[in-house]
C-alpha cells in the first residue's frame, strides 16, 4: 500500500486543530499545551501501526478523543487520556512515561482503559458478565475511564466494516448487552442511541436497511407536519415574547426495531415516531415557572392526554435528566409528545455528565452520577456468586420506571417502579435494610412486602435481632436489597449446613447408617434434595426430624437388602458372563468436578445415549436433567443459566473400586473364620481391608471390610459365601 505521507501528516494537523475548536468545555492555555503534549506522544507511539482498513492507527485515539471533547464534552484531563488510550496496550511507551508527562491523574485513567481491555474477551456470556461486573469494579477509580472506553467502543462500531463479519456481530452484541445500557445509565442518551442504532446494524442488518428505508420515505411528509405544526406554536409562544427553538426529533431504529417488536406491529402501526422539542432560554430562577407557561399555551391549543404527562423538572430522573413531557393531540389527529426543555435542561440531556459537572454548583440536588456509582459500588462487592444474575438485575434496573419517594426527613430518594418498603430500606443502607424488623409508610405501619408509589414518606424501623431471610426474595425488586439478602442467607446457611453435617453423622449411628457418598445421594434422592448443603441445612435447623430419618433408615435397609436377594438369584454362571458384557465402556454417568454419581433423569429434547457429549441442567422441580451438548436448547441454557449447568461424564464403572462392607450373620462353628477369609482371598480381585467377628451364644455376627472392582465381583463373592455352611444372611451395611 502506497501512503502519501505528507498528505497523512497534513491531514493529522487538521485533525489536532479541529480537536481544539470543537471542545465542549472551554480550554485554557495550559490544558491546550497539555493536550499538544499528549497528542504529539499519541502519535509518535502509534506512527508505525495502521488499522485493518489501512489507515494510519492516530486517527483512531484522535476520532476517541473527538468525541469525548465534543459529544460527550468532557475536560482536557479525558481528551489527554482518550488520545493515549491504546498507548499502554500497544506501543513501547508505559505508564511512567505518561505520568511523567501528563501528571497522575492521566496515567491513572490511562491504567484503568488498560485493564479493561485487556480483561480476557470470551464468547461466553456467563464470562462476558463477569468481565462487565470487574470493567464496573474499577468505576470508583475515575468514572472517566468508563466514559473513554464508551466513546473508544463508539468509534470501533463507526469504523467496523473493514473487519470479519463473525467479529462485527461479537462485537455489536456486545454493545448492545453492555454498552448501550451503561451509556444510557450515565445519561449520555445521543451516545446510546447510536450505539444502539449501529448495533443493529450489525446484528441484524436486513431489519436495520428495511427500518431505514421506511424512515426514509416518511421523512418528507413528517418534516411538513413538524414544520406547519411548529409554525403555529412559534406564533403563540413568540406573543409571550419567548426566546426558544422548536425541533423535531425521529425515534431511532433501533427502538422503533424493539418497539414493533413488543408490541408485535409493521412500521405502519408506530404513532409515536417522532416527537417535538421546545427549548427555551431561561435563568434558574425562572426556568420551572417558564415551563408550566409553555405548557399552558400548547395545551390551550390542543387537548393533552393526561395519563402522559410526565414532570422530570421537580423530580429530575436519577441519570439527572430534566425536561417536562406532554402529549397532546396535534394536526390531522395524531398523538405527539411535546418535550419542553430549558437550555441547560437540554445540555444536560444531551450531554449528561459532563454537563451535570458544569451545572454543579449552589444547590443542585445530589441525584448525581457520584451517588449512583457509591450505590452501584455497593452492589458489586456485595454480590456473591453469579455474574449472569447481577447484569440481568442491573438491566432491569437501567431501564425501569422510577418512582420518588421521601425519606421521614423530607429529602427524595428515586427508586425503580415496584420496589417494596423493604427495598427502600435496602436502598438506604445495607446494614438498616438486614435489620428491618418493619416500615411505616405515611405513618402506617405496612408489611415489608408493600410496593411504593410516588410520594410516599417511607420509615424503617430496625432491631438487631433480625436476620434477612429467603423469603425476602420473593418480593424485593432491586438488585441491590436481592444481593445483600442473598450473600447474608448463604453465610448463615453455610453454617447451619456444617452444624447439620455432624448432626446428621450422630443421628444415623444408631440406625446403622454411615455417612457417606453413598448414603448421602441416598438421602438426596429419598429427601428430593438438590445437593448435599441442602440436606445438611435442613438438619441443622431441625426441619429433617428423627422420624424422618428412621423412615429413610427402614427404606434404606430394605432396598439393599431386595437388592442382594435379586442379585444372588441372578448371579447363576451363565448369566453372569452376559453381565460382563454389558459391563459396556460407558455405563455410569459422573457430575461435576468431584465426578459425583448424582441422581438425574434425560432430557426428552434431545434424548442422549450412553457415550454421547453431554451436560446436566440443574432444573427446579425435576432435579438433574441431561442433555446432549448439541442439543437445540443447550446454547440457550448454557448462555443464560450458566450456573445452572453441571458437567457430565460418562464413566466406565469398571475401573473404579468400590468400598463395600458386608455383614454376615449364622450359626458360630468351628473353622468358620478361616474358611471365609480363605475365600475371599482366593478371589484376587478382592482386598480384605477389615474384618471382625462376634460371637454371642452360639450366634455370630461378621463385619468385612472389602475393595472390589465393580458389582459383578461383589456379588460373585456373596454368592460364594452364601454357599459357606452356616451363614445363613449377608447383608451390604
Ligand atoms: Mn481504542
Amino acid at each position: 500500500m502506497i501512503v502519501d505521507q505528507e498528505k497523512e501528516n497534513k491531514e493529522i494537523a487538521k485533525q489536532y486543530k479541529e480537536l481544539l475548536r470543537i471542545s465542549y468545555q472551554t480550554l485554557s492555555d495550559s490544558d491546550k499545551k497539555m493536550i499538544r503534549l499528549a497528542f504529539d506522544m499519541a502519535v509518535e507511539a502509534h506512527s508505525d501501526q495502521r488499522r485493518k482498513s489501512g489507515e494510519a492507527y492516530i486517527f483512531h485515539p484522535i476520532s476517541v478523543a473527538k468525541i469525548v471533547a465534543q459529544q460527550i464534552g468532557l475536560d482536557a484531563t479525558s481528551i489527554c487520556a482518550a488520545l493515549l488510550h491504546d498507548v499502554v496496550e500497544d506501543t513501547r511507551f508505559s505508564l511512567e512515561d505518561i505520568e511523567r508527562l501528563l501528571g497522575v491523574t492521566v496515567a491513572k485513567i490511562v491504567h484503568g482503559l488498560t485493564k479493561i481491555s485487556s480483561l480476557k474477551k470470551d464468547k461466553n456470556i456467563s464470562l462476558q458478565a463477569e468481565n462487565f461486573r470487574k470493567m464496573l469494579l474499577t468505576l470508583n477509580d475515575d468514572v472517566r475511564v468508563i466514559i473513554i472506553k464508551i466513546a473508544d467502543r463508539l468509534h470501533n462500531m463507526q469504523t467496523m466494516d473493514a473487519m470479519p463479519e463473525y467479529k462485527q456481530v461479537k462485537i455489536a452484541s456486545e454493545t448492545l448487552y453492555i454498552y448501550a445500557p451503561l451509556a444510557h445509565r450515565i445519561g449520555l442518551y445521543n451516545v446510546k442511541t447510536e450505539l444502539e442504532d449501529l448495533s443493529l446494524k450489525y446484528t441484524e442488518p436486513q431489519r436495520y436497511e428495511s427500518i431505514k428505508e421506511k424512515i426514509e420515505e416518511t421523512k418528507e411528509a413528517q418534516e411538513s407536519y413538524i414544520k406547519s405544526f411548529s409554525k403555529f406554536l412559534t406564533q403563540e409562544l413568540s406573543k409571550e415574547r419567548f426566546k426558544f427553538e422548536i425541533k423535531g426529533r425521529s425515534k431511532s431504529i433501533y427502538s422503533i426495531h424493539r418497539k414493533m417488536l413488543t408490541q408485535n406491529v409493521p412500521f405502519e402501526k408506530i404513532y409515536d415516531k417522532f416527537a417535538l422539542r421546545i427549548i427555551y432560554k431561561a435563568n434558574r430562577n425562572n426556568e420551572k415557572f417558564l415551563a408550566w407557561k409553555i405548557y399552558s399555551i400548547v395545551t390551550d391549543h390542543f387537548t393533552p392526554n393526561p395519563t402522559r404527562l410526565r414532570d422530570w423538572i421537580s423530580a429530575p430522573k436519577s441519570t439527572g435528566y430534566e425536561a417536562l413531557h406532554i402529549t397532546i393531540m396535534g394536526p390531522s389527529n395524531k398523538w405527539i409528545e411535546i418535550q419542553i426543555r430549558s437550555e441547560r435542561m437540554h445540555e444536560i440531556a444531551e450531554k449528561g455528565y459532563a454537563a451535570h459537572y458544569k451545572y454543579k454548583q449552589g444547590n443542585q440536588k445530589d441525584i448525581g452520577i457520584e451517588s449512583w456509582l457509591n450505590r452501584l459500588q455497593e452492589v458489586l462487592e456485595n454480590n456473591t456468586g453469579n455474574a449472569v444474575d447481577f447484569v440481568e438485575d442491573f438491566k432491569l434496573n437501567l431501564y425501569a420506571k422510577e418512582i420518588f419517594v421521601f425519606t421521614p426527613k423530607g429529602d427524595l430518594k428515586s427508586l425503580p417502579q415496584g420496589s417494596t418498603a423493604l427495598d427502600f430500606a435496602f436502598f438506604i443502607h445495607s446494614e438498616i435494610g438486614k435489620k428491618t424488623r418493619g416500615v411505616r409508610v405515611n405513618d402506617k405501619l405496612v408489611p415489608l412486602s408493600k410496593v411504593l408509589k410516588s410520594g410516599d414518606q417511607i420509615e424503617v424501623i430496625t432491631s438487631d435481632n433480625i436476620k434477612p431471610s429467603s423469603n425476602w426474595l420473593d418480593f424485593v425488586v432491586t438488585s441491590r436489597a436481592r444481593s445483600i439478602i442473598k450473600s447474608s442467607i448463604n453465610d448463615e446457611k453455610k453454617a447451619h449446613a456444617e452444624e447439620g453435617k455432624e448432626i446428621l453423622r450422630r443421628k444415623l449411628k444408631p440406625l446403622k447408617i454411615t455417612l457417606n457418598d453413598k448414603s448421602i445421594q441416598q438421602m438426596l434422592h429419598y429427601f428430593k434434595f438438590e445437593n448435599s448443603q441442602d440436606l445438611f441445612y435442613r438438619i441443622g435447623i431441625g426441619t429433617l426430624d428423627n422420624k424422618k430419618l428412621k423412615e429413610f433408615a427402614n427404606e434404606y435397609h430394605n432396598t439393599l437388602l431386595n437388592f442382594f436377594k435379586r442379585r444372588v438369584r441372578k448371579s447363576k454362571p451363565q448369566t453372569q458372563n452376559e453381565e460382563d458384557k454389558i459391563t459396556e465402556k460407558f455405563d455410569k454417568l459422573v457430575f461435576g468436578k468431584e465426578k459425583e454419581p448424582l441422581a438425574h433423569s434425560f432430557a426428552s429434547c434431545c434424548r442422549p445415549i450412553p457415550g454421547d457429549a453431554v451436560f446436566g441442567f440443574i432444573t427446579v422441580n425435576e432435579g438433574i436433567k441431561v442433555h446432549h451438548n448439541e442439543c437445540p436448547n443447550a446454547l440457550s441454557l448454557q448462555s443464560n443459566f450458566a450456573y445452572r449447568v453441571i458437567s457430565a461424564k460418562w464413566m466406565d464403572s469398571s475401573t473404579e473400586e468400590y468400598n463395600a462392607v458386608l455383614k454376615l450373620t449364622g450359626i458360630d462353628k468351628k473353622g468358620l473364620v478361616n474358611e471365609v477369609t480363605r475365600l475371599i482371598s482366593n478371589n484376587t480381585s478382592v482386598n480384605i481391608n477389615k474384618i471382625n467377628f462376634d460371637s454371642e451364644d452360639s450366634f455370630f455376627t461378621g463385619l468385612i471390610h472389602v475393595s472390589v472392582p465393580n458389582k459383578n465381583v461383589l456379588n460373585k463373592l456373596v454368592n460364594n459365601l452364601s454357599r459357606v455352611n452356616g451363614i445363613d444372611k449377608i447383608v451390604r451395611e
